[in-house]
């Protein structure tokens, strides 16, 4: 019998943005997202970002935050990360394409002779590609695509992004689209009111092109009273229940409870043509009363380069939340630049926090100060967690005053050092040149029994992600190794090390991956709830 293939349906909302950036489209579309998987159905989310870079690899972390790092190795836009932690969907590369990646993609297929000879044009190339994508995405097995347009409504760089998706409804069937858009609803205090001029302006930027938004989502500091309901309905044509009270909340992690506050998840799945349920948001509750309410507290100082610029650091200052959320514990974070611990007397910086992370980072800024950071931790037998480069300074400073390797350093930082205990490693794959392409995605990494990070993930075999270029030079191992550094993680082949940590500590572990990359309030990342587990026991003197 000829076997019949059922194919899904699949569903579309688009979250777009208006009156300004930074309202949390991101959030919203992964509090959406949450929502959906709450109601027992499958999802992804996918980033359209309207910039011209390629991928954000090589963007600066002062304009662009974090890169986030997927599974297979993509260099994305942190909106992937958040997607990742409110929900099961696992990104991949194919989650996050930017207009340089589309217009990329047609001028190659222009070059091939692919569009046979005709005048290739924004219409309908660019959004071609822009909607071929956004359904290829949708072949995954999922019921619902979210897809996020970066940028907010009225940029220029948005427009075929925007063009695309105001196609969309019309080459699937108008039920099967949803267009959800983010606004501002801000409060004036001299008159005491919430203004919905620029909600008004905002979706009539959209209507010019063509999009009507079925759902608004208004942030605002004040819960929008049914007067100013039905005035935004009024004016935007949208249904009065479906303008939603997007409140200003303490915690990210509230914002799928306060949109479902509102009904927003049976208003999306009715307008979807789809089966209006109930979202069972039990987990949620309970890590927000852990979040709003902690039993405990904890100061972890963090040495890092870009302390003033929080967003480059998200998702491990996340991660750090999620090992409080383990712990029933508020984390409370020490930014500490690391030059200023490179100054006479920087140690009295450290001496607060109850554990110390040194975080990943590229460049030698700061690098002497965060080597002090490790030899205090070290030395106080503070908690100390290293991360990629983190890991480097950890290796470097137990080389430099344990294993007697004077001067010891990374070839990133130094061309004279005698010990270059950190380098580039000979490429595997070629002629034995020095490689100078990154290891990036995830990685297998087999782990020492009796080590802590055995105890914290309770199994030999894991998989984490990297993004870097230099390793642990080889050369070193036995003679660190008789000083007393345990290598307690090594790739399968035992020839990368992964894991380093010493036992004459209460718990000192740096990797040379990202483990931030998988936490997750839902299930926090082992080696963060058990660095902050220790930093509590520090913290309560178990360890003096
Ligand atoms: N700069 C170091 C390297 O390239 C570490 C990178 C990182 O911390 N992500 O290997």
């Amino acid at each position: 019998m000829k076997k019949r293939t059922i194919v899904k349906k699949v569903k579309y909302i688009f979250v777009t943005g208006g009156v300004l950036s930074s309202l949390g489209k991101g959030i919203a579309a992964s509090s959406i997202g949450s929502l959906l998987e709450c109601s027992d159905l499958k999802i992804t989310i996918l980033k359209l970002d309207p910039y011209i870079n390629v991928d954000p690899g090589t963007m600066n972390p002062f304009q662009h935050g974090e890169v986030y790092v997927t599974d297979d190795g993509a260099e994305t836009d942190l909106d992937l990360g958040h997607y990742e932690r409110f929900t099961n969907a696992k990104m991949r590369r194919a989650n996050n394409i930017t207009a340089g990646r589309i217009y990329h993609n047609v001028i190659q297929k222009e070059r091939k002779g692919e569009y046979l000879g005709a005048t290739v044009q924004v219409i309908p190339h660019i959004t071609d590609e822009i909607k071929n994508h956004i359904r290829s995405v949708g072949k995954s097995g999922v019921d619902v695509v979210i897809c996020e347009i970066g940028g907010t409504v009225g940029d220029i760089e948005s427009l075929p992004f925007l063009e695309a998706i105001r196609q969309f409804r019309f080459d699937v069937k108008p039920k099967d689209v949803l267009y959800v858009h983010l606004t501002l609803v801000p409060y004036i205090k001299t008159s005491d009111e919430l203004k919905t001029k620029p909600t008004q302006h905002s979706v009539q930027k959209l209507r010019e092109i063509g999009i009507q938004p079925d759902v608004l989502l208004c942030r605002t500091e004040r819960k929008l009273s049914n007067s100013i309901k039905e005035k935004i309905a009024l004016f935007c044509s949208v249904e009065e229940t479906s303008v939603i009270t997007a409140m200003d909340v303490a915690s990210i992690y509230e914002v799928p409870l306060s949109l479902e506050k509102e009904g927003l998840c049976k208003i999306i799945l009715k307008k979807l043509g789809m089966k209006p349920t109930q979202p069972n948001l039990e987990r949620w509750q309970t890590i927000n009363q852990i979040l709003i309410k902690p039993e405990k507290e904890v100061r972890i100082g963090i040495v890092g380069k870009y302390v003033d610029l929080k967003e480059s650091y998200k998702s491990l200052t996340e991660a750090l939340i999620h090992g409080g959320v383990g712990n029933n514990a508020r984390v409370i974070f020490n930014w500490i630049d690391a030059e200023d611990l490179e100054k006479e007397n920087g140690q009295v910086l450290l001496a607060k926090s109850d554990g110390i992370l040194v975080p990943g980072g590229f460049g030698d800024r700061g690098i002497e100060g965060k080597i002090n950071a490790v030899q205090y931790s070290r030395e106080k037998k503070v908690p100390f967690f290293g991360i990629c480069l983190g890991m480097h300074c950890a290796a470097i400073e137990f080389a430099r005053h344990v294993a007697n390797l004077k001067n010891a350093n990374s070839s990133e930082f130094s061309k004279t050092s005698p010990y270059l205990v950190i380098d580039l490693l000979p490429d595997q794959d070629s002629t034995g040149d020095k490689g100078g392409t990154m290891r990036l995605g995830e990685y297998p990494c087999q782990l020492r029994k009796n080590s802590n990070a055995y105890k914290a993930y309770g199994k030999r075999e894991i998989e984490e992600r990297h993004r870097h270029r230099y390793e642990f030079n080889n050369m070193y191992r036995i003679q660190m190794e008789e000083a007393g550094l345990v290598f307690s993680g090594l790739s399968p082949n035992g020839n990368l090390v992964e894991i380093i940590e010493l036992t004459d500590h209460p718990w000192f572990l740096a990797g040379q991956f990202h483990p931030e990359f998988k936490s997750s309030p839902m299930i926090p990342h082992p080696l963060f709830r058990d660095f902050v587990s220790s930093s509590l026991k520090y913290k309560n003197n178990n360890y003096k």
